[in-house]
């Protein structure tokens, strides 16, 4: 399918091949999996503040449902196509089977700059794109949750828009909603906090001090602030983060309570701030600092920069962040790798906790959500090394092999219908 055809979608497929080849995969599940189970392309007309009509295009990818719901965010990102779609709904398949969640990975998105709308339009834009999901969206069939570009606010116009469909209030339709229409504790911070969760594993793995580690974190959004945040508040010294417009940094350590109160609080641009030297995302990504944690988007470490970088250990709090020749060079460097479908997956744990207190109308408390996130990515993190190690493979393949594995398995003890 040549829609498919983008960077995105080839790293994904290329990793895929590699772990089904290493595995001995089953040659008839490898073409099944490579490609989504169901892809879906709408045209989304939204009546823009000035009078005019604007028409944009919104997708909504499942790549599989063998065992359970499909899971994965909502993008709204100028970027966004059926490719890039695509690869990170197979990427929540095995983060979620990796995770050992009972769900399948999807991913959607629409292609728009968020900040380019009013707030008005940005809600009508979101409404006709939810409807028009809706023959595909269920807390049984599909479940979305923020992503680049959305939010808690953007989950709950989903959230209302399909339970006027159906006539009553379906809080499991989405998560990552607001708390008083049942969202859960901690789930805006889960990703950042599963981040640190499995830092703090490697950092102690290779008998890493963690008041002699210093941080650089590229992006500053939900992914980014939450990890810088925590990181500094284990004890570890951010010495760097950036926006799309650029960074900071500051050897000796950045203020982060006061950069997030300036920045999140009163709206200052991060460059602005002036609690740090300014310095580009690239020189961000090329500096001499434990743990370099890419949280923006994906292709960020190309062949281009992997020999430069200087970290020891790399956090991928963003999804596909290193390409695969990059890969291979940062391997070879002997940095040590946490993959994305491991060190971002605390998103997706605590979505499926808020799903699990949504169907159970009874919610947890925010101590059970810290110590059982903690529990899943510590027991998902030791699983990996132990498999890397026994299979001498890299922590990316070990992750990968153990997720594809468990999807296998499923389609296996389903059978092929009819
Ligand atoms: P966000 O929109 O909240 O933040 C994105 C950040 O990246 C912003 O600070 C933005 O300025 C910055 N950015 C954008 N383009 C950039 C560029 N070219 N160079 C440098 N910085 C750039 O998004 P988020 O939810 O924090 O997601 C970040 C990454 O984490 C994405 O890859 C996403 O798929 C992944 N992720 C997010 C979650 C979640 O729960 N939000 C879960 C798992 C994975």
């Amino acid at each position: 399918m040549h829609e498919l055809d983008t960077p995105t979608f080839r790293l994904a497929v290329a990793q895929f091949d590699q772990a089904a080849e290493a595995m001995g995969l089953d040659d008839n599940l490898r073409e099944r999996l490579k490609l989504p189970q169901r892809s879906l392309v709408v045209s989304v007309p939204v009546r823009m503040d000035d009078g005019q009509v604007e028409v944009f295009t919104g997708y909504r990818v499942q790549h599989d449902s063998s065992r359970g719901p499909s899971k994965g965010g909502i993008r709204y990102h100028p970027n966004v196509n059926l490719g890039e779609v695509a690869a990170l709904a197979m990427w929540m398949t095995w983060k979620c089977a990796l995770a050992d969640l009972p769900y399948g990975g999807a991913k959607g998105g629409v292609a728009v700059d968020p900040k380019a709308l009013s707030r008005a339009e940005l809600q009508r834009m979101t409404r006709r794109y939810a409807a028009e999901l809706f023959p595909l969206l269920g807390p049984e069939k599909d479940v979305p949750a923020p992503d680049v570009g959305t939010d808690a606010r953007v989950m709950a116009w989903i959230m209302d828009t399909y339970s006027q469909q159906v006539g009553y209030a379906v809080p499991g339709v989405v998560t990552g909603k607001p708390l008083s229409i049942g969202g859960s504790l901690g789930r805006e911070e889960a990703t950042g906090r599963g981040v640190v969760s499995v830092t703090l594993e490697a950092l102690r793995h290779l008998k890493l001090d963690i008041r002699n580690t210093t941080v650089a974190i590229q992006g500053f959004g939900n992914v980014g602030s939450h990890t810088a945040r925590i990181m500094h508040e284990c004890g570890a010294r951010v010495v760097a983060v950036s926006d799309v417009r650029g960074g900071l940094y500051k050897s000796t350590g950045l203020d982060i309570p006061e950069l997030l109160s300036r920045t999140k609080m009163k709206g200052q641009p991060l460059q602005e701030t002036k609690l740090g030297d300014r310095i580009s995302n690239e020189e961000l990504l090329q500096l001499d600092c434990t743990v370099l944690v890419p949280a923006a988007l994906s292709e960020q470490i190309t062949q281009h920069n992997a020999g430069k970088l200087r970290c020891r250990i790399l956090a991928e709090g963003a999804n596909g962040p290193t390409t695969l020749e990059a890969d291979r060079i940062v391997e070879d460097k002997g940095i040590f790798i946490i993959p994305d479908i491991l060190a971002n997956s605390g998103g997706v744990i605590v979505s499926y906790f808020e799903w699990v207190q949504d169907a159970q109308r009874f919610f947890w408390n925010a101590a059970d959500i810290q110590n059982r996130l903690c529990d899943l990515m510590t027991s998902a993190f030791h699983r990996t090394l132990e498999f890397s190690v026994a299979k001498r493979t890299s922590m990316r393949m070990a992750a990968l092999m153990s997720g594809i594995d468990k999807v296998a398995q499923a389609h296996l003890h389903r059978g092929l219908y009819p």
